[in-house]
């Protein structure tokens, strides 16, 4: 949802409490155990030793929730259009604007997007699921509650494989997974403007009832970079797929980081949940700076709060923006104006009398899932003898794939030549100068 402004005074008092503390790194732990010895003899005396024992290393543990902009020409339950940067309320159906008496119609292209998208994260797709109201009071959500699937969603179950460079020259590629716990079908909120000189606040409705699908993830990750990787990897998917287009600053791809600490063989720490993050690299620092922020408190005796904390990436902090400790109600309610969602496996499973060519089809979804990024970096590491570091790069690098392929096929040079060239010269030239390879 929207961020709401009304923790913003709130979030400035505390941007400067938190700027000047000091940031040590590490701290070694030692804790003093008082361990009790029983001496022998046959009068059982009581001696008192004390013993330093060091306890593991805290750990960082991290759970993103992702919501993904379904990229669809039309909203969730509306028809009206979806696109970015349209003049303000030009795209807003007497629906997405909660009029009375409008009902919600589902919009098969939504489904199937997130149909697509728990495939090809390896989901279980449920052939049931369900809509829900989640109520709650924004100025631009003017229902005062979103619809979304709250006790049974599209899908459950999966796992994003991701691969990272690890090891002290930065070039030994690792790969990890995490499992995503479910994808849920919802609804986006509009928008609130604020206007200062005139103290007032603006609502946009473009937005509202865009549909979305809310990944979330099981807390599996362990640091800002690996949860870099893993956004990365969902990126990469969904632009694949053609689902998402997965584009942060244009808040396509929304990400909240939850982040604990811990010691390995203890249960979980409390959490927070940072939010306002609108790059992967602003993800991967606020999660770091949570992570250092709360094994300090700990060490120092401190408790960390169930809170929520925006990143600010002029200061690279995270600062307090609302309390989520008083749990909020959001008397969830089954939605009464939709039936239970159906997909079916196949064209044979559609039951007679129901137009299968208005239905969700699984098998003619699977038929459709293009070349995902990891099999498109074996391909690569087949088809050219590359290493497989250089096709992870290849991959994630936006456009140079495409670039890579031409020149081998334009100059007919040997591919470990010309990825030589690639990775040394091109990206050595292009990172000196800031630049992408589409601006080369
Ligand atoms: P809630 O029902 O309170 O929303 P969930 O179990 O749905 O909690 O978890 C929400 C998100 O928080 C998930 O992405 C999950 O991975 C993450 N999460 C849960 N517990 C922790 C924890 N101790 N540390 C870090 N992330 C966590
Ligand atoms: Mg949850």
């Amino acid at each position: 949802m929207a961020a709401s402004s009304s923790g913003y005074s709130r979030m400035l008092f505390s941007l400067r409490k938190y700027t000047n503390k000091s940031q040590s790194l590490y701290h070694i732990d030692t804790n003093f155990v008082i361990r009790t010895i029983w001496t022998s003899g046959s009068k059982k005396q009581l001696k008192t030793k004390v013993q330093t024992k060091s306890l593991p290393q805290m750990v960082g543990v991290v759970g993103l929730e992702i919501h993904a902009q379904i990229q669809s020409t039309s909203k969730l339950f509306s028809g009206s259009h979806v696109r970015f940067l349209a003049p303000p309320n030009s795209l807003v159906s007497y629906f997405d604007a909660s009029l009375p008496g409008t009902l919600p119609v589902l919009n098969r292209r939504c489904v199937e997007a997130a149909v697509l998208t728990g495939l090809a994260l390896n989901c279980t797709i449920n052939r049931k699921s369900l809509f829900d109201r989640k109520h709650y009071f924004y100025a631009d959500m003017p229902a005062g509650y979103q619809i979304t699937q709250q006790r049974l969603p599209i899908a459950v179950d999966g796992t994003l494989v991701y691969s990272l460079f690890e090891g002290r020259r930065r070039n030994q590629v690792v790969t990890k997974s995490v499992k995503i716990k479910q994808i849920q079908l919802e609804q986006d909120s509009g928008k609130s403007l604020h206007d200062n000189e005139q103290s007032q606040t603006l609502i946009d409705l473009n937005r509202a009832g865009v549909g979305l699908m809310e990944l979330v993830m099981e807390p599996e990750m362990c640091c800002g970079e690996e949860a870099a990787a893993a956004v990365r990897e969902l990126q990469l998917i969904l632009q694949a797929l053609g689902t998402c287009q997965g584009n942060m600053a244009e808040g396509q791809l929304r990400v909240d980081a939850n982040v604990s600490v811990h010691r390995p063989g203890e249960p979980m720490g409390v959490r927070t949940e940072v939010k306002n993050i609108n790059s992967v690299r602003h993800m991967a620092k606020a999660i770091d700076y949570e992570i250092q922020r709360q094994m300090e408190v700990l060490q120092s005796g401190g408790t960390v709060l169930n809170e929520t904390r925006a990143f600010d990436s002029k200061s690279g902090n995270t600062i307090p923006m609302r309390d989520k400790e008083g749990l909020q109600d959001y008397r969830f309610m089954p939605e009464p104006n939709l039936p239970p969602l159906f997909v079916y496996e196949s064209e044979a499973s559609v039951p007679v009398g129901v137009d299968s060519a208005q239905v969700v089809v699984i098998d003619r979804l699977s038929a459709q899932l293009p070349e995902l990024p990891s099999v498109r970096r074996t391909r690569l590491v087949e088809t050219y003898g590359i290493l497989r570091e250089h096709s992870l790069t290849l991959v994630n690098e936006d456009g140079l794939m495409d670039f890579f392929e031409s020149v081998v096929q334009m100059t007919k040079v040997e591919p470990r030549k010309v990825i030589g060239w690639v990775m040394n010269e091109l990206m050595g030239n292009l990172n000196l100068q800031s630049l992408k390879v589409s601006q080369r």
